[in-house]
């Protein structure tokens, strides 16, 4: 079955739920692709202003396809932030990782916009084993707009295990071969939940990130006795996740140790025992005050991420209840 998009009410109750059990002011609205989320009148611009007017810091995660219609409304409406996934910079690669449906020079032309609207944009880029000889440029980039790239290990999933080893690139040589030269400073963020990181800000502008994956904290219930702590490149409670099932949950791999949020709408101090209860030993004031809201508005999506030259799609959100165009034919075969 289909899910349908969370309803403009029940966004505002989630937020306003979290709001009074004293949850990070944070929110953020997720893929699948918020763009694309309507309910009757309402616009994901609606959506993004009244979140705003509740003194929450609103960003979104977007594939950017659309981003050259919104931006300026999002603009208007108190978003802070867009997160973006920007994989390469070559235009058939990016159409090929889309699954055949996006297009470089609308992605491109969208978060200029966007950034020219007085949005700050942030790129996610998933570190592709044969495929990163374009970061020079990327980092151009970065620097003229003093933007933040974080760039992403694969990552293992039961799913993906075959192919894992084939496109797993670690971001050490990387950083070492194309951002330490142009380096000015390197900052340890430290997170009480979830993991560090390392920030390298650039001497033009801007930073890169990577998450440290070394200092996964596994001592802690549920991650202390979870059969997939050792492949697992997530921290518990990175996020604080709710689908459009209203379902909360705290890591991917293990959604089972989530709950319907929707039993604790009003009832803020249930809900806040409800979470302690999941965590166990861990402190749960800490996750409500370092960790960020995360709204998954909307179960459609207009790309079907997938790995270059395979059928095998590596978004993380995909569910047999939520909706993606086909895969297109591979624009590459086999690599
Ligand atoms: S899958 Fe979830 S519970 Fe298991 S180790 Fe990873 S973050 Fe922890």
């Amino acid at each position: 079955m289909i899910l349908q998009p969370l309803s403009y009410a029940h966004i505002l109750a989630i937020a306003d739920v979290w709001r009074d059990i004293g949850g990070n002011t944070k929110v953020e609205i997720g893929a699948l692709e918020p763009l694309l989320w309507r309910d009757g009148q309402y616009r994901i611009t609606d959506v993004v202003r009244a979140l705003a007017e509740r003194d929450l810091v609103v960003s979104m995660t977007t594939n950017g396809q659309l981003l050259d219609i919104f931006a300026k409304e999002l603009g208007r409406s108190g978003l802070s932030l867009i997160r973006t996934s920007w994989h390469t910079t070559n235009p058939l690669m990016f159409k090929e990782i889309s699954g055949g449906h996006g297009e470089y020079g609308r992605f491109k032309r969208g978060v200029t916009m966007a950034l020219e609207s007085g949005i700050k944009v942030a790129f996610n880029r998933v570190l592709i084993k044969g495929h990163t000889e374009d970061l020079p440029e990327q980092l151009e980039f970065i620097e003229q707009y003093k933007s933040r790239l974080k760039l992403l290990m694969f990552l293992w999933t039961p799913q993906n295990a075959s192919l894992h080893e084939s496109f797993y690139q670690d971001w050490r040589p990387l950083v070492r071969a194309s951002i330490l030269p142009r380096t000015h400073e390197i900052v340890r963020v430290r997170k009480l939940v979830g993991r560090d990181r390392l920030r390298f800000v650039l001497a033009g502008g801007g930073c890169v990130e990577v998450k440290l994956g070394d200092r996964l904290k596994r001592n802690l219930h549920p991650c202390a006795t979870c059969s997939m702590k050792h492949e697992c490149k997530e921290g518990f409670g990175d996020y604080v996740r709710v689908d459009p099932n209203l379902h909360l949950y705290f890591c991917y791999l293990r959604q089972e140790l989530g709950f319907p949020i929707s039993e604790y709408f009003g009832r803020p101090q249930a809900l806040k025992q409800r979470l302690q209860d999941v965590l166990g030993d861990a402190n749960v004031e800490d996750l409500l005050s370092t960790t960020s809201l995360r709204l998954t508005v909307t179960p459609t999506c207009n790309f079907a991420c997938r790995i270059p030259g395979t059928s095998q799609g590596w978004c993380m959100e995909r569910r047999e209840e939520y909706r993606y165009p086909h895969i297109r034919t591979s624009l590459f075969g086999k690599v």
